[in-house]
């Protein structure tokens, strides 16, 4: 009897330390992206310009997962989605940027990637193309992490990369809006109508924005942007730093934020979103949503995240009353949106 017992203690001891196998999740893939957020309202809007707006969301996502989809990487497929954006005079970033105090265009970039935790980002360039290779670039071929001014104008130069005249970024609208933030400051101003400041908040934006999670289970990130109107004393914001602007880990998720960059920085938002979730155990939705209503929110700013996880859940999350911004699935769903209660 005795040994009975002993025999069925042993194998119950056995059962209870056979060690859970969590079911490994199949291969997936997704990509989400945005255009910036702000006060874009359905007033302000002409069905042709939304459809415009709508028109190259869709076309930038659709390239990004055709890569994805053909087994590429996260990182083919943000920098290859970004330069859509880059390319439309639609988006703040590449050709289309604002215009800064002095009337030029000051551009910066990052990028991630989420399985060795490899970064490069670039601040204040006036002649890169496509910005968001030159942050590739720092990561592949510099020891550094981030390059500014006219030393990452030329470093980009030195690697290759299209160089273009400061006028290919300049757009009418862009000149238009810094004359009008300008004349608004000159005027000293203290207060507003509710036209006037819709106008003023929604020059701020326009950043562009990446994430991906390809098959190989390997997140990105990339953002990209001329920062605000009428900037002065070479400010730089959120999106060229890691960790605030751009954040990507295999162990959580890859982020991009837009928004009112001094805000971002703070609050360290892009990382904030990760860490919320390897220390805490947050979804990415919960944790997005912590940073931006719980944190940014709190301090006064206001913007946006776009993200995905490890097992491809998107998340895109606001403060504001509009981004402009996109999902793809691996089935091929895709939905484009713009209004924050779309
Ligand atoms: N975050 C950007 C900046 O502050 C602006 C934006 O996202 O629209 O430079």
């Amino acid at each position: 009897m005795k040994k009975i017992l002993f025999i069925a203690c042993i194998v119950l001891y056995g059962c209870a330390e056979t060690p859970k196998q969590e079911p490994k999740p199949e291969p997936t893939f997704g990509i989400v992206i945005h255009g910036g957020a702000g006060t874009i309202l359905r007033k302000n809007m002409t069905p042709e310009k939304e459809q415009e707006y709508r028109a190259v969301l869709a076309e930038a996502i659709q390239v990004g997962h055709r890569i994805l989809k053909a087994g590429g990487s996260s990182q083919e497929a943000v920098e290859k989605t970004i330069h859509v954006m880059e390319e439309s005079p639609l988006f703040n970033a590449g050709k289309g940027a604002v215009l800064n105090a002095e009337g030029s265009i000051e551009l910066d970039a990052s990028f991630m990637r989420g399985d060795n935790l490899d970064a490069g980002a670039i601040s204040g360039v006036k002649t890169i193309k496509h910005p968001i290779s030159a942050a590739i670039q720092v990561m592949e071929a510099s020891p550094h992490v981030m390059l500014s001014g006219a030393g990452a104008d030329t470093f980009a130069a030195e690697q290759g990369l299209e160089i273009v005249a400061p006028e290919y970024f300049f757009t009418e609208r862009r000149i238009n809006a810094l004359k009008r933030v300008q004349e608004a400051a000159a005027a000293k101003k203290t207060s507003w109508t509710p036209e006037e400041r819709n106008f003023l908040e929604h020059q701020r934006y326009g950043t562009v924005g990446c994430v991906a999670l390809d098959l190989s289970g390997n997140l990105a990130a990339g953002t990209s942007t001329g920062g605000m109107t009428n900037k002065n004393w070479n400010r730089i914001g959120d999106a060229p730093i890691i960790g605030a602007g751009t954040y990507a880990n295999n162990a959580t998720c890859a982020i991009s934020a837009t928004g009112w960059g001094e805000f971002f920085i703070r609050s360290v938002v892009a990382h904030d979103i990760s860490a919320l979730m390897e220390y805490k155990g947050l979804t990415i939705q919960e944790a997005a949503y912590e940073v931006i209503h719980n944190k940014v929110a709190k301090l006064g700013g206001d913007g946006g995240v776009v993200g995905i996880d490890r097992n491809g859940n998107p998340m895109m999350e606001m403060n504001t009353p509009g981004m402009y911004r996109a999902h793809m699935d691996a089935a091929g769903n895709l939905e484009v949106k713009i209004y924050q209660d779309e």
